[in-house]
């Protein structure tokens, strides 16, 4: 991979149209441009499509246990090169170093590795019907499309990718202009393993490049991960088709905190799901309710450990346990909003500013941030920020948080703290959530299914459902007698 240029990744190497389109990207610990990308055009995109028909036919017709062995060699590979993967992405997306070399190749390479176990053992079935018997298949869809996120690039696409290629399918991947290098990096990695060529292809560009893609007559399913509103766009344009659809969306989680709860663990759980990845985590439990009995005593804490423990710095420093948001945009739009939480009258108890690290003095820093006194119409508690800012709410009853946790267009996860069982299975049980937590938050192991209630998603990521997500099921009807007609 050329370190100041990156191409687009088809038939399994790099691919230049040089028409001289190129897009930078930037370290968001620095501000300072980092690489460039050349953007994909049309005559490339087409491209990337007729490879992916070719790997589709090669891939789809290799026996499972040859693919599975293949994609397990993808993951050691992923496992092998954990640290150079690592700081690829801390430089790309400013998220801390200890974060990315424990979890985002790990994660991605957990996932390459489930969806290789369990491809070879993904049955039909068979069923009697009198003399007469069915069978079913689950084949492949054919050629998949991928589109990624920035906040997890590697992840995201290893995720996509891993269940998508099990299950016989070629996909094109087009990562966030943001955060580009992970997703090629697996390409590359991934025809190191074994995988025919054309069939994971990488293409770069903005939501055009992406829309395009998804129109095409010739791709079968879109798998996004990003904002509600991109949704949106991306299932109207793929309605055209009738393509399959997942969607992996933004969210504003409630985490309750109920009066048994221990506390110390629940401020845990509260900073977990509200600074991890300097909040710029889909599932972030940011209306974070408290019963008024420990409402205090969960303050103090929360105020005390973030004033204390929280080290905002350069990601690369291993101390560091809050990053860089993605962009200076994104920063002024997080700071906006912690404005705007003041205007409407909540108390910002905590942080709220820009933050300039010593060496990284043009990062798009924020320090963590806490507001109290929030209500639920402020937008800052109806609204995603995706920064490190978290909104402490006070409730008195267990009807009235489950009321109120539900009172969000979103749906994507939900967190409880509490001792008492009964109450913890209770309540999340009517949570309108996809993904929830009992007195733990944000853990996301690659064998339990993600994906949102309402308008945080369609289907599900990881485990065996979204495998079967990338299938479709052919019965067929064998008639065992002579044919007898009305004709
Ligand atoms: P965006 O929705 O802005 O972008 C996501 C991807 O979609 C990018 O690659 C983007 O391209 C592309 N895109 C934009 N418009 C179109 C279009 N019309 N057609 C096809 N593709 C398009 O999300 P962000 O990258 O800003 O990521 C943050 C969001 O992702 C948050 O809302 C977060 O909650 C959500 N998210 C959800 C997760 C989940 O599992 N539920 C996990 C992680 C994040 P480009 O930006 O390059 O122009």
């Amino acid at each position: 991979m050329s370190s100041t240029l990156l191409k687009n990744f088809i038939h399994g190497r790099y691919v230049s149209h040089n028409d001289n389109t190129c897009f930078d990207v930037i370290n968001p610990a620095t501000g300072e441009i980092i690489y460039a990308v050349e953007a994909a055009s049309e005559a490339l995109l087409e491209q990337s499509l007729l490879s992916a028909q070719q790997g589709f036919i090669k891939w789809s017709k290799t026996p499972a246990i040859e693919r599975a062995r293949i994609l397990q060699r993808a993951a050691a590979i992923l496992r092998e090169r954990n640290d150079e993967l690592a700081r690829v992405e801390v430089l790309d997306t400013g998220k801390p170093w200890q974060e990315a070399a424990v979890v985002d190749v790990q994660t991605g390479a957990d996932a390459i590795e489930y969806f290789a176990n369990l491809c070879p053992s993904m049955m039909g079935e068979q069923q009697s019907v009198g003399d007469d018997f069915f069978y079913t298949r689950h084949e492949p869809l054919g050629v998949c499309f991928g589109i990624g996120a920035w906040n997890y690039p590697l992840q995201i696409a290893c995720w996509k990718a891993a269940a998508a290629l099990a299950a016989g399918n070629s996909m094109i991947f087009k990562p966030s202009e943001e955060t580009p290098r992970g997703a090629t990096l697996l390409a590359e990695i991934l025809i190191e393993a074994g995988v025919p060529a054309g069939v994971f292809n990488v293409v770069h560009g903005d939501g055009k490049v992406g829309n395009y893609m998804v129109e095409h007559p010739a791709i079968a399913k879109v798998s996004l991960t990003g904002e509600v509103g991109t949704g949106k766009k991306v299932m109207a344009a793929a309605a055209g088709t009738l393509k399959k659809v997942t969607m992996e969306l933004g969210g504003k989680s409630p985490l309750i905190v109920f009066d048994d709860a221990d506390i110390d663990e629940a401020v845990t759980g509260a900073m977990i799901g509200n600074f991890y990845t300097q909040g710029e985590v889909c599932t972030n439990g940011t209306r974070v309710f408290v019963h008024q009995d420990c409402y205090d005593a969960f303050l103090e804490r929360l105020l005390e450990r973030s004033k204390n423990n929280v080290i905002v710095g350069n990601p690369l420093d291993p101390k560091t346990n809050l990053g860089a948001l993605i962009s200076s945009s994104h920063m002024h739009k997080v700071l906006d909003y912690i404005q705007l939480g003041k205007d409407q009258g909540a108390t910002l108890a905590f942080g709220g500013e820009r933050i300039k690290p010593l060496g990284c003095e043009n990062g798009f820093f924020v320090g963590p941030t806490i507001f109290t006194d929030c209500t639920d119409d402020m937008r800052i508690t109806r609204e995603e920020i995706f920064g490190p800012v978290m909104s402490v709410l006070k409730f008195a009853t267990e009807d009235e948080v489950i009321q109120r946790a539900n009172n969000s267009d979103f749906g994507l996860a939900a967190g409880v703290f509490c001792k008492d069982i009964r109450r913890a299975h209770r309540v999340i049980a009517q949570l309108e959530a996809g993904i929830c937590w009992i007195n733990a938050y944000g853990n996301s192991p690659v064998e339990m299914p993600v994906g949102g209630y309402k308008q945080s998603g369609i289907g599900r990521e990881n485990g065996i459902e979204a495998f079967r997500s990338y299938t479709q099921t052919k019965s067929i009807y064998v008639g065992m007698n002579k044919l007898e007609g009305p004709f």
